[in-house]
């Protein structure tokens, strides 16, 4: 299949804010945490199953997946978490491909938040891209956006692989730290590897 990079960092990485720069070049931008939200909200694909796994009490009145309850429920549970996950992934995971072969694009960018956690990901993609920033600019950028406290925020973050797993899981690293001139340069540099890549593996 098409040539295609896994696009993952930390929470508040700016894995949206790059993944952007990249589609505006012309890559073909598929998006796993959006679809998981999609199939998660009401009426969504994933709502069935959750209800029947769970119980209605982890839906809302208008019957989205309760979020903040459900995240609360698996937390510290890792039995629950693998059954949540056991309804999300393969639904998420058919609903990538659907857009994978619909997508225009000279390659493609999967963004997925949890790819270096995930085995079965880095091994569908050609290469593994960090958007990597500095932990603090991370819980400031999150504190901002979500109103969660600092623990909270870094407890999240405790969850999730290492900035030093994830540098080591990379193919290619852009650095988010602030500096948009060369945000914006990393993004050129490396766009046009990928567009010479792509054209190798056809
Ligand atoms: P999450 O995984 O938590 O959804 P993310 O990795 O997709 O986050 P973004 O949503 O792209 O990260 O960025 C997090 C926040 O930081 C956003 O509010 C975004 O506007 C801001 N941000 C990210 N990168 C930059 C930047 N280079 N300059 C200014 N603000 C930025």
């Amino acid at each position: 299949s098409r040539f295609s990079i896994g696009l993952t960092g930390g929470i508040g990485s700016g894995k949206t804010t790059v993944a952007n720069l990249f589609a505006a070049r012309g890559a073909a931008l598929i998006d796993t945490d959006l679809i998981a939200h999609r199939l998660t909200q009401p009426d969504g694909l994933a709502i069935p199953a959750i209800r029947d796994a769970f119980g209605p009490q982890f839906l809302t009145a208008t019957g989205a997946l309760d979020r903040a309850r459900m995240r609360s429920h698996v937390f510290a549970n890792p039995a629950e978490k693998s059954r949540l996950e056991a309804i999300l992934h393969p639904l998420i995971r058919s609903e990538t491909e659907r857009q994978a072969r619909e997508a225009r694009g000279v390659y493609a960018i999967f963004v997925v938040p949890l790819l270096v956690e995930s085995g079965s990901w880095r091994q569908r993609v050609s290469r593994v891209l960090v958007v990597d920033c500095p932990e603090s600019l991370q819980v400031e950028r999150v504190m901002q956006r979500s109103g969660l406290s600092e623990a909270e925020v870094r407890a999240i973050m405790a969850a999730q692989a290492s900035r030093a797993q994830r540098l080591a899981a990379a193919d290619d690293v852009i650095v988010n730290d602030g500096d948009p001139g060369r945000l914006e340069n990393e993004v050129d540099r490396l766009h046009a590897q990928y567009v010479s890549l792509s054209g190798k593996s056809a």
